[in-house]
Order: C-alpha cells, then sequence, then structure tokens
C-alpha cells in the first residue's frame, strides 16, 4: 500500500491542457489562439533578433561562470528592470527608496510579493482584490499564501469594456487597507485598459482609502510597442508617493518564456523601509529557491544596459505589437465584410495579447469541435496565433457560431 492512497488527482491545467489537445489534433486547418505566446505570420515562436544577438555575446564571454548569483538576484539586472517600469527620471528611484528582487519570472515575482505580504502586511485580516475576470494564477497564488481573494469588477459585457464604476465602487466599499492587485497594461483576459484619466481616479480612490497596490505587468512594451505609454499607470502612482509592489514578466517582451526572468518592484517611503523589505524577501527567497536562474536575466540585462541593443529591442517590440494591432484589424474588417451579428470594434479597441470575443462557452465548443480552433472556455482569443492565412477562416467560424 501506499501512504498517497488517498491524495485526491488534480484537474489538468485548463490553459495547457488546450495546448496539449490543440497539438494532438490533425486537421490541416487548426488554429491555436489559447496560449498568450507570441507567433510570427508564419505561426512560428519568435527569438528576437535582439535575444540572438545578446546570446551570441554571452557564448564568447569568458568571463561568465555558472556560479550562484546571489539571493536576491543578478544586481544590475535588478536596477534595470525597476527602471525600465518606474522611468530613468523617476525621483523614487534617485530617493534610493526603489528595491528589486529578481524572481521566476512574472509568476514568481507576484507569489514572492504576495508571500511577503502575508507574512508582512499589517493590516489584519486584509484581503486580495483580483479583478474579474483575471489570468487564473491570481486567485491561486494569494489563496496558496493564505490571503483571501475576493473579485473588483471589470468587465462590463453590455459595452465589452470597462465597468469603470462598478471598479471604483467596490474600491470605495472595501475595508480600508485592502490589497488590490491592477493589470497595468494589456489586461489579461479582456485587453481593456483605463484610460490614463481613469488610472488618475483609480489612484485617487486608492489612496484615499489606504489601499495597497500590487501591479502585475507582464507586457510592458508589448502592448503599444511604447515602453512609456504600457507603464503610464505605475509611473503615475509612484509619482503621487504611493508605496507599491510591482511584479514583472520578461516572457513576453523578449520572447525569454522558458527563462523565467522577472523582478519584483518594490516602491517603499523611505530608503530603510526599502531595505528591510528586501532583507525580508531575500531571507523568504533563500528557502523557496535559495537563488534566481542566470541565463534570461543577463540577456535582459545586456539588453537594457546597453543604449544599442536597447534601441533594437524597441524595434523587435514594435514588430511584435504592430503585427498584433494589424491582426486585430484584419479581424474586424473580415467580420464586417461578413456582416456577422454584433457589435465588433472591441476587437480594435481591445489592446496586447488577448481580445475577449465575447463568445460563450458553447460557442467556443462548436470553434473547437467544428472548426480545430482552440481558445479558452471564456472567450479569450491569443491575437498573436492569427495571421494572414488564417484570419478568414478564424472569421468565418465565428461568424458561423453566433448566428
Ligand atoms: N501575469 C499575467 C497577467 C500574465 O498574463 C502572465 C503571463 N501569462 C504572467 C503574469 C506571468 O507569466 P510568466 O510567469 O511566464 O512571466
Amino acid at each position: 500500500t501506499s501512504v498517497f492512497e488517498k491524495v485526491p488527482a488534480a484537474p489538468a491545467d485548463a490553459i495547457f491542457a488546450l495546448t496539449a489537445a490543440y497539438k494532438a489534433d490533425t486537421h490541416p486547418n487548426k488554429v491555436d489562439l489559447g496560449i498568450g505566446a507570441y507567433r510570427t505570420n508564419e505561426g512560428k515562436p519568435w527569438v528576437l533578433p535582439v535575444v540572438k544577438k545578446a546570446d551570441r555575446a554571452m557564448v564568447n564571454d569568458d568571463n561568465l561562470d555558472h556560479e550562484y548569483l546571489p539571493i536576491l538576484g543578478l544586481m544590475p539586472f535588478r536596477m534595470a528592470a525597476a527602471k525600465l517600469i518606474l522611468g530613468a527620471n523617476s525621483n523614487a528611484i534617485a530617493d534610493g527608496r526603489v528595491g528589486a528582487v529578481q524572481c521566476i519570472s512574472g509568476t514568481g515575482a507576484v507569489f514572492t510579493g504576495a508571500q511577503f505580504l502575508a507574512r508582512h502586511y499589517p493590516v489584519k485580516g486584509a484581503e486580495c482584490y483580483i479583478s474579474k475576470p483575471t489570468w487564473a494564477n491570481h486567485r491561486a497564488i494569494f489563496e496558496g499564501v493564505g490571503i483571501p481573494v475576493r473579485e473588483y469588477p471589470y468587465w462590463d459585457p453590455v459595452t465589452k469594456g470597462l465597468d469603470l464604476k462598478g471598479l471604483l465602487g467596490t474600491m470605495q466599499t472595501a475595508p480600508a487597507g485592502s490589497i488590490f492587485l491592477l493589470h497595468p497594461c494589456a489586461h489579461n483576459p479582456t485587453g481593456v485598459d483605463p484610460t490614463p484619466e481613469q488610472w488618475k481616479q483609480i489612484a485617487d480612490v486608492m489612496v484615499a482609502k489606504g489601499h495597497f497596490t500590487f501591479f502585475d505587468c507582464a507586457y510592458q512594451g508589448f502592448a503599444s510597442g511604447n515602453l512609456a505609454r504600457d507603464a503610464f499607470s505605475v509611473r503615475h502612482f509612484a509619482e503621487r508617493g504611493i508605496e507599491l509592489f510591482v511584479a514583472q514578466s520578461f516572457s513576453k517582451n523578449f520572447g525569454l518564456y522558458s527563462e523565467r526572468a522577472g523582478n519584483l518592484t518594490i516602491v517603499a517611503r523611505t530608503p530603510q523601509i526599502k531595505d528591510q523589505i528586501e532583507s525580508q524577501i531575500a531571507k523568504s527567497q533563500r528557502a523557496v529557491i535559495s537563488n534566481p536562474p542566470a541565463y534570461g536575466s543577463r540577456i535582459v540585462n545586456l539588453v537594457l544596459n546597453d543604449p544599442q541593443l536597447n534601441r533594437e529591442w524597441e524595434e523587435n517590440l514594435s514588430t511584435m505589437a504592430n503585427r498584433i494591432i494589424d491582426m486585430r484589424k484584419a479581424l474586424f474588417d473580415e467580420l464586417t465584410k461578413l456582416g456577422t451579428p454584433g457589435k465588433w470594434d472591441h476587437i480594435v479597441n481591445q489592446i496586447g495579447m488577448f481580445s475577449f470575443t465575447g463568445l460563450t462557452t458553447a460557442q467556443v465548443k462548436v470553434m473547437k469541435d467544428k472548426y480545430h480552433i482552440y481558445l479558452t472556455d471564456n472567450g479569450r482569443i491569443s491575437m498573436a496565433g492569427i495571421n494572414t492565412n488564417n484570419v478568414k477562416y478564424v472569421a468565418q467560424a465565428i461568424d458561423d457560431v453566433v448566428r
């Protein structure tokens, strides 16, 4: 007999199960609109040219070795990541009150911040508010560290846009000092972001209620193609003197998915408080991963700290962002041509990797069974899976399932 006999089987992760189903499908016209990973117009993964360059420089660098990184990670990478999100002219950085911790990509950065809050956030019984809907891991991570999770309204199914009133209302009524998890740009799964004006209103309420801001930034530069524009919300909050955490992922904007390059940027009230927080995170990190991996962070570090490579990276970012923006337009045009029932301008108005189409679970099932087009049950499509070869086919399928 086994001591584990009574362990119940857990369900497979929905999004990775979807990828497996797509791979197993032998239909020639199959389309993968599931997982959020960039694809070229040929439907292939893309190694960014600037990443290839950095990679070659590393191979030829005899000074590099495989020694352990410090517990908090590669120092110049951490600083460059903080500067990337807060801006080169950040007052908080100049004041010396910005900390940074290299983490296991964006997921690890959210976990690291959440674990710190579970242990040290002083507001008794504080709960974490996540958007409805959001990336499924948000709930899993916060509940996993023992912080109860609640939801704030976000998506308005009627306008297929932001439910600002609902969002602000919940922020107003949440107990003072609650934790709010916010997507700074390219909201996953809806692709709907607040405008700069709306972010100011959100910041007003966050300050008035003394809530804690936790940004999860997985798409800086990938959303609009412009690094500063995608960081507006975070920079606005920091400029107002708000204490905050930002989880940063380099999976999408560097195409470094498997290398797990991420960072948690900490904006604290004073340099001393920043040190206190970093020291506690170092203690926790030692017991979880001991020290972060070097490969991905070295690539990001090389690129961010070299002006020429940095420019090339911005060009690569534009290539990805613009192809996705073009595909939004192409899909919208095809649906318009077909006279598909309903309003579809949200496809072009949404931003980033994903579009929340408004398709129902039943319609998604027909997309899969009849057309071999794979997307998540909530009707989210990864725009990266669309290209000039399949956009007509996808539009025809959508047209068919909504009629
Ligand atoms: N947060 C959000 C909202 C995301 O969409 C993602 C990527 N799917 C992540 C965090 C983190 O991804 P990773 O761990 O690969 O950096």
